[in-house]
């Protein structure tokens, strides 16, 4: 156990995790930052990142995520390189437990661990993600304004990305393995009347051509096994994501999705522990809201640690 009780143990450090780190730091709470990669979470995955407000001209996600570090750290938060295996939430004072930097005890506890998107399992997947297989179409969509992409997936989510990539793109190849979208109405109307949308239906990626650039996608028919190649310029994957809580043990509440049960206020189920970023329930996963999630919860925080003062 470290020998200093922590106001505030973030787990995390993605921009929701820094820019709560940021906060919480100038308003005088001992906290750190327990990440087990580098800073800057999903969003060192991108080349650039175009809709961060402040930035004209883009910014990598690498030095955007070093920045934000580093603007939390000039304001005395901590940062340690570890993986928080597991927590004890219950009572006033919480114990983190990492891989190799032994355990925290802390007032409060913010998880910031995000969320990371499903993949297809195509064989060259990795090494296409970013550069032609994209999994945000509110983050890339724009990279191919005026161009045909194809979309794969059939829920709420895939259909607003389909719609949405359709108001941008020339034409969007919208492949889903069943006949029926699982999809509310709202979203499925729509789809049935946008004029660019053409449905690819019983159908599943089977290949992405890449041969001297970006070709287009090749799809299999899942009742006749016969193949077509649909010509486009990226292939967006929008078939779910999987939020990181596999440490929490199901100590936090989550909604169906698997994501931590928090409001506005980014208070969990448990007291004293909050849920920021792409982790927590909401409807828009962005860098922007992900921060915003942060500075939210830092006040929340120091509200439940004086409660405690108060309490003692
Ligand atoms: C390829 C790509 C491009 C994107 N482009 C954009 C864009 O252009 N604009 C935009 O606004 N958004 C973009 N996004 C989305 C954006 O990056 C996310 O919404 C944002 O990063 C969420 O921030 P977060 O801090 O909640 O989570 P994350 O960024 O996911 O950070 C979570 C951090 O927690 C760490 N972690 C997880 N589990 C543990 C553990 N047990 N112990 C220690 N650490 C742990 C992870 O390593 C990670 O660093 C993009 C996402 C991707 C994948």
């Amino acid at each position: 156990m470290r020998e200093k009780v922590y106001d505030v143990v973030i787990i995390g450090g993605g921009p929701a995790g820094y820019s709560s780190a940021l906060y919480c730091a100038r308003a005088g709470l001992k906290t750190i930052v327990l990440e087990h990669l580098s800073a800057g979470g999903q969003m060192t995955l991108t080349e650039i990142i175009e809709n961060y407000p402040g930035f004209e001209e883009g910014i990598d996600g690498f030095t955007l995520g070093d920045q934000m570090q580093q603007q939390a750290e000039k304001f005395g938060a901590e940062s340690a390189l570890t993986s928080v295996t597991s927590v004890e939430l219950e009572g006033d004072l919480k114990v983190v437990h990492t891989s190799d930097e032994g355990d925290f005890e802390t007032r409060c506890v913010i998880i910031a661990t995000g969320a990371n998107a499903r993949q297809l399992g195509l064989p060259n997947e990795a090494a296409l993600a970013d550069r032609g297989i994209h999994y945000c179409a509110a983050c890339d969509g724009m990279r191919f304004k005026g161009k045909t992409v194809a979309l794969v997936g059939g829920g709420n989510t895939a259909l607003e990305d389909a719609l949405l990539l359709a108001r941008i793109c020339e034409k969007v190849y919208l492949i889903h393995r069943r006949d029926e979208y699982r999809a509310e109405k709202f979203y499925v109307d729509a789809v049935g009347e946008a004029e660019n949308i053409e449905p690819v239906l019983f159908s599943v990626v089977d290949n992405v051509d890449v041969e001297g650039g970006f070709q287009g996608v090749t799809v299999k028919n899942v009742k006749t096994d016969e193949t077509r190649f649909l010509p486009c310029e990226a292939l967006f994957v929008s078939v779910g994501r999987v939020p990181n809580t596999e440490f929490l043990q199901g100590a936090v509440a989550t909604d169906a999705g698997g994501y931590l049960e928090a409001d506005e206020t980014t208070r969990t189920s448990v007291p004293g522990v909050f849920a920021v970023g792409d982790i927590r329930t909401k409807p828009m996963r962005q860098v922007v809201t992900a921060a915003a999630d942060g500075a939210v919860s830092s006040m929340f925080a120091q509200q439940y640690i004086e409660e405690l003062k108060a309490k003692a």
